[in-house]
């Protein structure tokens, strides 16, 4: 059992329209209901289906994030969303610095650290997205790659509650691509990035902030990832679009001893 409370989120990518997504969160919120939940669950849709999933996750303790958020409240930035408008439509969380947005939209650590603080200063948790590319891993320079992603991405933001900031690490080379990293692999990095964190933000942080693997996570593959020492949850892309898929992703991660 582990003491950081554990936390599944589903991240939809540009999937589910507002209808669809209705009809996730109508089935899903069925198949939980008369479960007591041992971890926290959160769910990522596009923003236009978010409203959706306000509506019809209301009065369950599911959480509903952003996928991105501009780092100013407002302004000149066509096609963007900021800190306030997601909170307003319902929002908790917000991914922040996924690597399609690294890879596709020239989200930059710099860029990450500014909308880290946004999303903070707005009261909405950041899923702070890092992980190395197969090439970085392949020249040997993965632990020199996230923890510049780390420093940077956190600079001098002062965040006052571990509980209020999730870390996914996600190599980029097992996002939608079947390969997941060993728990070997993966448990390496997740207790590299712990050690950084308490050099940066002292033991107290460091202990109890949670830190989500993600990368091609499926009901069968979870649960030996669970079990490693600083892996405290998933973040999941396909395999959280299907009810019944990423239910079997909370029961075998977090409901077996
Ligand atoms: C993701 O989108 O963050 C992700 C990990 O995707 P997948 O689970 O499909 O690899």
């Amino acid at each position: 059992m582990k003491w950081r409370k554990p936390i599944i989120a589903g991240n939809w990518k540009m999937y589910k329209t507002a209808v669809e997504t209705r009809a996730f969160v109508s089935e899903f919120t069925g198949m939980l209901s008369n479960r007591t939940l041992k971890c926290e669950v959160v769910l990522a849709p596009p923003f236009t289906s978010i409203h959706s999933a306000v509506i019809g996750t209301a009065g369950t303790s599911i959480g509903i994030a952003g996928q991105n958020l501009h780092w100013e409240d407002h302004g000149a930035f066509t096609g963007e969303v900021s800190g306030p408008m997601l909170k307003e439509a319902g929002c908790s969380h917000v991914i922040i610095g996924h690597s399609e947005r690294r890879q596709f939209f020239g989200d930059t650590d710099e860029t990450i650290n500014l909308k880290i603080d946004a999303a903070l200063r707005n009261d909405l948790i950041p899923i702070f997205c890092l992980g190395e590319t197969l090439q970085e891993r392949e020249a040997g320079i993965t632990f020199e790659v996230v923890s510049r992603q780390l420093t940077v991405g956190l600079g001098a933001i002062s965040i006052s509650a571990s509980e209020s900031f999730i870390i996914a690490y996600e190599p980029v080379w097992a996002i939608g691509t079947g390969k997941t990293a060993s728990p070997e692999q993966a448990q390496e990095i997740h207790a590299f990035l712990r050690n950084e964190l308490r050099l940066l933000r002292g033991s107290e942080f460091s202990d109890s902030v949670r830190i989500l693997y993600g990368g091609s996570v499926k009901p069968d593959n979870v649960c030996s990832l669970m079990n490693c020492e600083d892996i405290d949850g998933g973040l999941v892309g396909g395999a959280s679009l299907k009810a019944s898929d990423f239910l079997g992703i909370i029961k075998e991660g977090t409901e077996k001893d």
